[in-house]
């Protein structure tokens, strides 16, 4: 299967610590409110991106005013040779912001550029165990760094825009980094409110992270994609990708698990039609 590295320093193999004051990026209403969104930005969205059009109106107008503040506050380049347009930063701007829909509240300060390249790219991997050094190919389609950048492969942009319906999105997977990244912990727990906050996160995660483990190990399908066992900070990303792309599946199958990441990111993916 295709890899979508996470680059965090150390991973820590324990969901959600007792971290209760991360940082607040707080929108203000005038900022989310009222700026013209250009026709043909939506025109690449409605041809480029279904769950663009399946958002009810009021969320899709969240939207639009999130991608122009993403555009206004992170800076997007590409690099080898890919050429910037509009079609390349509306895409990527809105899909990262579908995160932040009814949030009232931004990435991290820390997120400054997104850096876009044509294709992903091969990379060696060092794998040790007990004391056996192993390398190994893996194909790299994004990155997120704990200090702020995110770097994405422009060629799955694209199709993880247009196959809205296979759980795999690579730039809600990124930014899903960014949002546990936020304060300073890759470990699968973004930013929560209470203490029973995360004492039911970290109780409905390790559940169904153990047992997705123990499925891949025994052979069996799962419909959180296999990558989603790599680790805790891995689980949360491609746990969002399922969220927004295969809700109900997800529901039906794990429906604590749902209702944890509908009550995280305040949506319910399964009512638009
Ligand atoms: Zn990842």
């Amino acid at each position: 299967m295709t890899a979508i590295i996470i680059i965090a320093g150390a991973l820590v193999a324990i969901i959600a610590g007792t971290r209760l004051l991360g940082n607040k990026h707080d929108l203000s209403d005038m900022e989310i409110h009222r700026k013209p969104f250009p026709a043909e930005w939506r025109l690449i969205l409605q041809k480029q991106w279904p769950i663009y059009s399946r958002l009810p109106e009021d969320l899709r107008d969240q939207l639009e005013q999130l991608t122009l503040i993403f555009l206004e506050r992170i800076e997007i380049r590409g690099v080898e040779g890919l050429e910037m347009n509009d079609e390349i930063r509306v895409l990527t701007a809105s899909q990262a912001c579908i995160l932040l829909i009814n949030q009232k509240s931004f990435f991290p300060d820390k997120l400054r550029s997104v850096v876009i390249r044509p294709n992903g790219y091969t990379a060696t991997q060092h794998e040790s165990y007990g004391g056996i050094t192993s390398e190994k190919k893996i194909q790299v389609l994004g990155q997120s760094w704990e200090n702020g950048l995110v770097v994405l492969s422009w060629d799955n942009t694209k199709t993880g825009a247009r196959n809205a319906k296979d759980g795999r999105n690579l730039v809600i997977h990124e930014f899903a980094h960014q949002l546990d990244q936020a304060d300073g912990h890759a470990d699968g727990a973004p930013i929560l409110g209470s203490p029973e906050q995360y004492t039911k996160w970290r109780k409905v995660c390790s559940r169904v992270f153990a047992d997705l483990q123990r499925k891949i190990e025994g052979g069996e399908k799962t419909l959180i994609d296999e990558y989603g066992a790599t680790n805790p900070a891995e689980f949360f990303s491609v746990v969002t990708e399922t969220f927004f792309e295969k809700p109900f599946y997800l529901k039906k199958r794990r429906p604590e698990l749902y209702q944890l990441f509908q009550e995280y990111y305040k949506v319910d993916p399964l009512s638009w039609k």
